[in-house]
């Protein structure tokens, strides 16, 4: 699905796919330079980070193994408590591997604190963080994001694997989801 397919339900596009394309492929270089020789592991938050996980990875010149995670945030509040739920875990082991952890938005960071947490905990030989998008709140709470594609105002933003209700997680830039798509329901 393209950004032209919903646009009636944007109050503004961010980024088109050309220029989301292009900013993921230099973060790969900077990737491949960084990881130079070492056994890079990524590791994907399901479900909004596959379309990153899946352009990354394939702009990477030398290899990497994929694995996902499924987490989910306790309570069922809209705002982000830092207590979650491990839903599918990893299937390999940690000790002595370089983890880049993948992610599609960092708000509060909250999730990611628990996360990057939980996996400096099984031994990795370093753990850092790459994210399509970072809102403000993510860098005042000081999270250490090592590779970020894109800082975007605090908005609720949709595309490129994040989602409304299910929906628009296939589209391909990012826009600000127009509030009358919500407050409609
Ligand atoms: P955090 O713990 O960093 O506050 O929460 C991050 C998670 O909240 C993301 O993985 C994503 O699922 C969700 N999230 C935060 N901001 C947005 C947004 O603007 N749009 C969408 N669709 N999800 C968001």
């Amino acid at each position: 699905m393209d950004i032209d397919d919903v646009r009636d339900d944007l109050s503004q596009v961010l980024y088109s796919r050309e220029q989301i394309d292009e900013r993921i492929r230099q973060i790969a270089a900077e990737v491949d330079r960084d990881y130079e020789g070492k056994d890079l592991l990524l590791v994907g938050v399901l479900n909004g980070a596959i379309m990153v996980m899946s352009d990354l990875s394939r702009a990477l010149r030398s290899h990497c193994e994929m694995e996902w995670m499924a987490i989910s945030s306790y309570g069922a509040g809209t705002a982000s408590s830092g207590v979650v739920r491990i839903l599918k875990d990893l299937s390999v082991d940690l000790v002595g591997r370089h983890v880049l952890i993948v992610e599609d938005i960092v708000d509060t960071g909250l999730t990611l604190a628990y996360l990057v947490e939980n996996l400096r905990a099984r031994g990795p030989a370093s753990v850092e963080i790459m994210t399509a998008f970072r809102k403000p709140e993510a860098i005042k709470n000081k999270i250490t994001v090592k590779y970020v594609g894109f800082d975007i105002p605090n908005q609720f933003v949709v595309g490129y694997g994040l989602d409304y209700a299910g929906k628009y997680r296939n589209m391909t830039g990012l826009g600000i989801l127009d509030p009358k798509v919500y407050l409609q329901e």
